[in-house]
Parts: structure tokens; C-alpha cells; sequence
């Protein structure tokens, strides 16, 4: 079956706030023109005039949330749309955005899910590149213990652990076998989440601004701020954030992507060597 690029059918906006400005930010997606459909740039924000490919070679931190930058502007906040883009299947699209971070909506993807299914999706002409692995990759923290690897799968399948000494979390294991299949029902619903004490340190920092029991699962010392949406909320949500950062690739990536405790900067690492074997190879990693 051949595997298109896709567009969105038609333009569709959203405002809401960021979580660590605490702005109000609109973004609005357009689909690629008939004119650069001939010539597909993948997924690109626009901010003040300057386009901002959603690729790895733009990331300009990875601390808490993704930020993206071109020069002197950045858009941050990226990766739960760049995980429901990707789950769709949509590789170009444009991304006016009125403000510097993606709008947080309920601390998850189901904003962005609504909003791509309002928006529908249409294919282009051009074939979409799959990447598949054949050598194992993968990279580790000896000092955490935390690696990530990417082993060869016919899908994009997923196992992840998250692990807190806080007793009733425990550890978190989440197997999935197609994440694009699963993404509406099983991944895109698991909230933001932050530990108290971590969200008075972002306070302090003078991020989080715009947190709010209505958009971040907050984890006190004996319980949760607000009744789970699956036992394993957390872990799912590590899961949204790793699509997200996957969709950085450019390219589908059929992989096995196995997680321990890991965040955005550990995805991210495994992501560049992934990237870094695609760039020295012939397609084949
Ligand atoms: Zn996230």
C-alpha cells in the first residue's frame, strides 16, 4: 500500500492559553497550497513572519516542554499537536501561530484530536518517507539508569515505564502495539502532570504561569489533584509526549521504541541518533 504525504482538508484555528507563559495564544493551520505541494515542506510554524520547521535541527531546548527555534524566534510548547499531527498521519501542514507557546487546552491532546477531525485530512501526491529499523539504537544514562532504544518493528509500537518513589504510583508500564491505531482513545486523554514540589520550583522560575488544576494533574505527596482518567495516566502521558517528539523525525519511523524512565531530553537523544544513521545511511537504519 503506498503511504502518502497528507495535508489538512481545510483551515482550522484554536485559542487558549500557555501553560508556562500563561498567554493567549491562536493558532491556525492551513493546509500546503496547491503550490508547495509540489515541493512539500513538512510540518512548519510561522510566527512573526519566520517559518519554523517542526524538525529535530530546530530544537532549541527540551527542559520541561519542546521549544522550537529559527534565529531569534522561538514557539514552544510543541509536542502534544505534533503528537496528534503525527497519529493522523498529517507530514505537511502550515502553523500560523500569534503568540510564543501552543496552547495547552486541558493539558492533553483531546483539543488538538477535535480540532484535526474537524479539519479532516487530504493526500498529496508525493510518496512519504517510512524509516524502519534494523540495527538496534539506543542510548542510556548510566547515571539514571534511564535508556531509550528503538529495535525493529513493523509499526510504531511502544513499551514504556515511569517510575516514582511515591508509593501509590509505583511503577507504570504501558504496552502498545500501534500507536497511531490507539492514539485517540488510549493516549491523547493523559493529562500534564506535575509533582508539587516541582510545580512551586517552575513557579519560582517564573514559569507555569498558566497551570491550573483544569490543565495539569498535579501529584501531592498522598494523592492526585483531580480523579485519573486511566490508572496509568502518567505513564501514557510520557507516551504523548515521546509521539510528539518522534513526529521531530520528519519521516514515519516503524519501530519497536522501548522507555525507561525517560522525558523529552532522553527521547530526543535517541531521536538524533536515529536521525544521525538516516543521514549517513542510504534510508535504511
Ligand atoms: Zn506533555
Amino acid at each position: 500500500m503506498q503511504n502518502l504525504r497528507k495535508t489538512i482538508a481545510k483551515g482550522v484555528e484554536y485559542e487558549g492559553i500557555g501553560l508556562h507563559t500563561g498567554t493567549l495564544t491562536k493558532v491556525r493551520l492551513i493546509p500546503v497550497s496547491e503550490v508547495d505541494k509540489n515541493s512539500p515542506t513538512g510540518i512548519v510554524f510561522l510566527r512573526d513572519g519566520v517559518a519554523i520547521p517542526a524538525h529535530l535541527t530546530f530544537v532549541k531546548s527540551s527542559q520541561r516542554c519542546v521549544v522550537l527555534s529559527n534565529g531569534d524566534v522561538s514557539v514552544s510548547t510543541v509536542e502534544h499537536l505534533l503528537a496528534a499531527l503525527y497519529s493522523f498521519g498529517i507530514s505537511d501542514v502550515h502553523i500560523f501561530v500569534e503568540g510564543q507557546e501552543i496552547p495547552i487546552g486541558s493539558g492533553d491532546a483531546t483539543h488538538w484530536v477535535r480540532l484535526l477531525m474537524e479539519a479532516g485530512t487530504r493526500e498529496l501526491e508525493q510518496e512519504r518517507k517510512v524509516i524502519t529499523v534494523h540495527k538496534p539504537i539506543e542510548v542510556r544514562d548510566e547515571r539514571t539508569g534511564a535508556y531509550a532504544r528503538a529495535v525493529a518493528d513493523k509499526k510504531l509500537s511502544v513499551h514504556y515505564t515511569f517510575e516514582h518513589e511515591r508509593p501509590f504510583i509505583g511503577v507504570q508500564s504501558f504496552l502498545c502495539d500501534d500507536l497511531r491505531a490507539h492514539f485517540i482513545s488510549d493516549i491523547a486523554p493523559a493529562r500534564t502532570f506535575g509533582f508539587i514540589e516541582e510545580v512551586e520550583e517552575l513557579f519560582k522560575r517564573g514559569l507555569g504561569k498558566g497551570g491550573s488544576l483544569e490543565n495539569c494533574l498535579i501529584v501531592f505527596s498522598d494523592g492526585y489533584s483531580a480523579p485519573l482518567r486511566f490508572e496509568d495516566e502518567l505513564v501514557r502521558h510520557k507516551v504523548l509526549d515521546l509521539i510528539g517528539d518522534l513526529a521531530l523525525l520528519g519521516v514515519d519511523l516503524n519501530a519497536h521504541v522501548e522507555v525507561y524512565k525517560g522525558g523529552h531530553e532522553l527521547h530526543l537523544q535517541l531521536i538524533h541518533h536515529i536521525w544521525e544513521r538516516l543521514m549517513s545511511g542510504e534510508g535504511e537504519i
